[in-house]
């Protein structure tokens, strides 16, 4: 989940529609329009909210303006109080999408979403496991060297710069993260964020799609990531600050991607990660899973 949703604008045009899957972090498009979606208003740059959008006029930006609309006197004399953008969100321009394996991956994604919404099961499938290994392992442990995207949009995220854009007072920026892509960040006058951006998630979400289907991931792998200062992660002999803090995706890999884990696992920690796995089998169901039913007796 992430914290604000990002929309597809012409899903917006009445009769609305909200498909739950926006609120997952890995929905970059709409497959219905074939476009990516937006994740804020390009006239306030504030960032989009189903919930607020729903108690405001339907379809249209609740964000409040900035200082724009003040200090201007009204008719009459009296100042304009503060207004919403009221921007139509169904008129937010989307970029297309024209690359065929996000396109497919995308699917396979919502798929998996939408069996495991059917099923009650926080993990979806065996597939979907192997993604988010991949993927986790691709988008913070490796640097992309090799981006072939043939869609223009996507390619524009591994570009060297994209122009800011400056509305009222604040400024949407872009900075390569460690992964080699290019992400937004909203620079205003009381300090910066960075903000969700469907197509630089989608670069991503591609080229762990693109590993884990070709006919050999090891070699794709090798082909595309520099994975330089980021291989022999676990090493040292004992578990360091990554394995402590964060929830390891390979854990739940199947184990026909060991070759592929162990390009950035050295061998020590690959021992350690195939016996935690061993017990993690043994007790599927975490018991502190706040979602995860009480196994039938
Ligand atoms: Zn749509
Ligand atoms: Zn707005």
């Amino acid at each position: 989940m992430r914290e604000t949703a990002a929309f597809c604008p012409h899903c917006l045009k009445d009769p609305a529609r909200w498909p739950l899957a926006w609120y997952e972090w890995w929905a970059v498009l709409c497959p219905v329009h074939a476009c990516y979606l937006v994740s804020y208003c390009p006239h306030c740059l504030g960032r989009f909210d189903p919930s607020e959008s729903r108690s405001n006029a339907a379809g249209l930006c609740p964000k409040f303006a900035g200082g724009r609309y003040e200090g201007e006197p009204g008719p009459g004399g009296r100042r304009k109080k503060r207004g919403r953008c009221n921007q139509p969100l169904w008129e937010v321009p989307a970029e297309p999408v024209t690359d065929p394996q996000l396109r497919d991956i995308h699917g396979k994604l919502l798929a998996a979403h939408a069996r495991g919404a059917n099923d009650g099961r926080r993990r979806p499938s065996q597939w979907f496991d192997d993604f988010m290994a991949v993927y986790q392992l691709v988008s913070e442990y490796s640097t992309v060297r090799v981006f072939d995207s043939p869609d223009p949009v996507l390619q524009s995220r591994f570009g060297d710069k994209l122009s800011s854009t400056v509305v009222d007072d604040d400024t949407i920026s872009w900075s390569k993260d460690r992964t080699g892509f290019l992400r937004p960040m909203r620079l205003t006058t009381l300090g910066g964020y960075g903000l969700d951006d469907p197509v630089s998630t989608a670069a991503r979400i591609r080229t762990a799609g693109q590993i884990l289907h070709s006919e050999n991931p090891v070699a794709t792998a090798g082909d595309l990531l520099d994975l330089r200062g980021y291989s022999g992660l676990f090493g040292g002999g004992r578990p360091n600050d990554w394995e402590a803090s964060v929830e390891l995706k390979p854990l739940a890999a199947s184990p026909h991607l060991d070759d592929l884990l162990q390009l950035w696992l050295d061998k020590e920690a690959f021992a350690r990660l195939r016996e935690r796995r061993a017990g993690a089998h043994q007790q599927p169901d975490s018991p502190q899973g706040p979602s995860s039913p009480p196994a039938a007796s």
